[in-house]
């Protein structure tokens, strides 16, 4: 069961920076390879995460994107 105010975030969008598909795919490379670093990439990319949580498309990019350079740093 949900509660009306996290049914309303979403709704709504995140607050703070907007961050929309497009400012999305622009930072994901960047992103990633933080994330992948072990560096804070939402400090340094604020609002992605957000979006992904938001946005199945771009979830799905980030997590073939995560795993494509994941295999890059491995081999
Ligand atoms: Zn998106």
């Amino acid at each position: 069961m949900e509660r009306p105010d996290d049914l309303l975030a979403r709704l709504l969008g995140p607050s703070g920076p907007e961050l929309g598909c497009d400012g999305c795919f622009a930072e994901l490379d960047r992103y990633v390879e933080l994330e992948v670093s072990g560096a804070d990439a939402d400090a340094a990319v604020p609002g992605l995460r957000a979006h992904l949580e938001g946005c199945p498309a771009c979830r799905e990019e980030h997590e073939s994107l995560l795993a494509l350079v994941r295999s890059e740093q491995s081999s």
